[in-house]
């Protein structure tokens, strides 16, 4: 089991209390960015593409406590950009401790190990480290040769002062599901408490436009990555969004879920779209038009969408709406390994190699330079 029986039971009656409130919609995790500024320059991502002036901007520790307080969501969530890049991160780190949240700080590792003296291990923080597959992947898709190696170096530097470590995984069209299986017996091998799967969304600021994955393509993948699974691996996710990625479940979105805060306010509706910003929570849960988002919207940029800031917290709903919801929730974290002979005939078919593909268009920028800023 990945999370440990404290987080479950705090994220667990929490909910549950949601329930007993009657709250039709709550949130779940706080995506909290503070900043856009990152070191890397990877392809398929949609928020290092702002001006200038906008990647220069960051969120003062105390707009930070505000946000997750007006929020009461029980987990955190800190992507960026690269949050190690704040001046200020160890201070919003222990401010968020402070008030109990669980935090998935997720960062691409390239300065953890030059800045793991802000932070104090605690059950309260987890690093989610981005890797994107075995070494020549995740070089490919972060466009950064040596990429993987740092990461691992940073991940077992903190591993070994005893701070908590996830890996967070984001698969485009074209990954290998063989070599994402091998990643995964690296990455338990490594030690790391669990892991993260999503498969991309297709950002339109991102500059490669060519390899997100549609929804039978992601069902298709997911399905040979996921079945005949290894009992050594474990995930850091809801079992029930992981059938839901290989194409066992439906879910409609819960956008409101996962909410979004960052430098422009409350991302309106979603981690993913940019409608507009809502002053605070309120705003966000009473203005948006939810009708208006989600696969089953029928609006195009919902179509593909299978990511976990949508589709995640459904399944912790699911788990928490009936008996049968958690039932399912028990039997696929003890007693599942998914056999299919199918799926397992998928591992054998070709692949393109990492480098076959269109080029990806790579952003002018020195991140060695960054690395070591
Ligand atoms: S389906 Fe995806 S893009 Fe659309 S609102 Fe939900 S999370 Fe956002």
């Amino acid at each position: 089991m990945a999370v440990p029986i404290s987080q479950m039971w705090t994220v667990a009656t929490y909910v549950l209390q949601q329930k007993v409130k009657g709250r039709k919609r709550y949130p779940l995790v706080l995506m909290l960015e503070p900043l856009f500024r990152c070191n890397l320059t990877c392809a398929g991502c949609g928020k290092i593409q702002y001006p200038g002036h906008v990647l220069k901007m960051e969120l003062t520790p105390e707009e930070c406590f505000r946000a997750v307080e007006e929020c009461g969501a029980p987990m955190v969530s800190i992507p960026g950009g690269e949050p190690l890049l704040h001046p200020r991160i160890g201070e919003i780190v222990a401010g968020l401790v402070e008030r109990k949240k669980y935090i998935y700080l997720c960062t691409n590792a390239l300065l953890l190990k030059q800045k793991i003296d802000l932070f104090q291990p605690s059950k309260y923080l987890t690093f989610s480290v981005h890797l994107d597959g075995q070494r020549e992947h995740h070089d490919f898709s972060v466009c950064l040769e040596g990429g993987y190696e740092k990461a691992l170096e940073g991940i077992k530097e903190v591993l070994g002062r005893g701070f908590r470590v996830t890996t967070n995984t984001t698969l485009f069209d074209g990954a290998d599901p063989k070599s994402v299986r091998g990643f995964f017996d690296e990455m338990m091998e490594v030690g790391v408490e669990g892991m993260m799967l999503s498969p991309g969304y297709s950002y339109d600021k991102a500059p490669d436009q060519n390899h997100f994955l549609g929804r039978a393509r992601t069902r298709r993948l997911f399905r040979a990555i996921l079945a005949n699974r290894k009992p050594s691996w474990r995930f850091n996710q809801s079992p029930l969004f992981l059938e839901f990625l290989m194409g066992k479940r439906e879910y409609p979105c819960t956008a409101w879920g996962m909410p979004t805060f960052n430098i422009f306010g409350w991302q309106k509706p979603c981690y993913l779209l940019q409608d507009g910003y809502a002053d605070t929570f309120q705003e966000l849960l009473e203005a948006t038009e939810w009708e208006r988002y989600g696969t089953e919207s029928g609006n195009p940029r919902c179509a593909n969408c299978m990511v976990h800031s949508g589709y995640e917290a459904s399944a912790v709903n699911d788990t928490f709406s009936s008996l049968r919801g958690l039932w399912q929730t028990m039997k696929a974290t003890f007693n599942h390994t998914y056999e299919d002979a199918g799926a397992l005939k998928m591992l054998d078919e070709p692949v393109r190699p990492v480098h076959a593909y269109n080029p990806l268009v790579q952003i002018e920028s020195n991140p060695q330079q960054e690395i070591r800023a």
